[in-house]
């Protein structure tokens, strides 16, 4: 269903005549910067998804009016072909439809996993529990956290008993990562089942390591990261179906909405916790290199902690198992959105950023902004359900 309505950007006057697509969520967002002030223009959907109703909401600079205006499109959870984005007649749903199944491989995928991929499309309103429960058990009140974990965690319909939030957060993890995505955690964790088989006493060791020294931390890290992920999950649900069905992203396909001055950080806020905890990847390559935990080729863990984070993930880089932990990695985007080197240009929609002492000049698309911010969350979800059975 696409919903119409006229408004009027309150800066300059400006008319525009807005197409919204119904998505899954409770609350959907469009952000997009007016054509003649430049001023950016906040829209927003409540959506009642059992009584199919809405109120459509003007958040920032506009008012609703009679009279229609340039034509925009928006879809939550959609890209939109680049022509027709200003088109009257396209429906993105229609369109994506075909390219979709197109891509998609003609086996008979699983049921359940079918149920649980599209189960996490109402990720806005699991989350905000699941991360209550977090947070309390982040500040050491464990009963009040596994109360709410097993009170609420289980009322969305998860396979196994939820007992604790530790479960939750794994099974919360492993239906973002489906239906096409799970692969990523598949084979780190197989090599992990196989080097605790092999070597019992030094992974007992790493285990032990782990669980005294950072665990904690790292949940601290992993919860910074879902935050800062789900704080905006609104403008990467435009691209999440091409992402967890380990598509490309379609070309001459295009967001609609850009929300640039909220997300310019986040790439740089998951990457400095992100890069903190490879230290775990780093550890599990030592034992697959039949060393300890801590004894790395050329240096110790104390060293290894201390170096700089971009080359965190260089013990490993070239490990086939590992290396999708290092790809995700972009030290440059993290710099300059770090120093406030990066900046949206309003009239081609394209993010500029600068690197390196040189000031190199580095240009990139918004939607393949949101593709690295994806990238790098959905490895360190990997990281923390690898992490996860050891708290076991
Ligand atoms: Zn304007």
């Amino acid at each position: 269903m696409i919903l119409r309505t006229n408004i009027k950007c309150l800066t300059c006057g400006e008319l525009y005549t807005t197409r919204i697509s119904i998505g899954h969520q409770s609350r959907q967002e469009h952000t997009f910067i007016c054509k003649s002030c430049h001023e950016e223009i906040k829209i927003g959907l409540d959506l009642d998804q059992i009584k199919i109703d809405w109120d459509f909401e003007c958040v920032s600079n506009c008012e609703v009016t009679k009279e229609p205006g340039h034509i925009i499109n928006f879809h939550p959870e959609l890209m939109i072909p680049e022509h027709l984005k200003n088109s009257d007649f396209v429906s993105p749903f229609l369109l994506q439809a075909f390219n979709l199944t197109k891509n998609l491989p003609h086996e008979n995928p699983d049921e359940d996993m079918l149920k649980d991929a599209r189960f996490v499309m109402n990720v806005n309103n699991e989350w905000p529990s699941l991360k209550q429960s977090w947070s309390l058990k982040l500040n050491k009140k464990d009963i009040l956290s596994s109360k709410k974990a097993t009170e609420e965690g289980n009322s969305f319909r998860y396979r196994v008993q939820i007992l604790d939030v530790y479960e939750w957060i794994y099974q919360f993890s492993l239906r973002i990562l489906q239906p096409k995505l799970v692969h990523l955690y598949d084979t780190p964790m197989k090599l992990m089942g196989e080097i605790a088989l092999e070597n019992p006493t030094a992974f007992h060791d790493f285990k032990n390591f782990y669980t005294t020294n950072w665990l904690n931390e790292h949940s601290r890290k992993f919860y910074n990261i879902y935050s800062e992920f789900f704080k905006h999950f609104n403008e990467f649900n435009q691209i999440m179906i091409y992402h967890r069905n380990d598509l490309g992203i379609p070309e001459s396909y295009t967001v609609t909405s850009t929300n640039f001055n909220d997300l310019k950080h986040a790439y740089g806020n998951i990457y400095e916790s992100y890069t903190s905890c490879l230290a775990f990847i780093a550890c599990l390559n030592n034992l697959k290199n039949k060393r300890n935990f801590n004894k790395f080729a050329t240096m110790d863990l104390k060293k290894y902690l201390s170096i700089d984070k971009a080359k965190r993930a260089d013990p490993f880089k070239d490990v086939a198992c590992f290396s999708i932990f290092s790809e995700c990695i972009d030290s440059s985007l993290r710099n300059a959105s770090h120093h406030g080197d990066i900046e949206l240009d309003h009239t081609t929609g394209i993010i500029m950023y600068k690197s390196g002492k040189s000031k190199h000049q580095n240009t990139i698309t918004y939607t393949e902004y949101l593709r690295k911010c994806i990238d790098i969350f959905t490895r360190s979800v990997v990281i923390f359900m690898l992490e996860l059975p050891l708290t076991r």
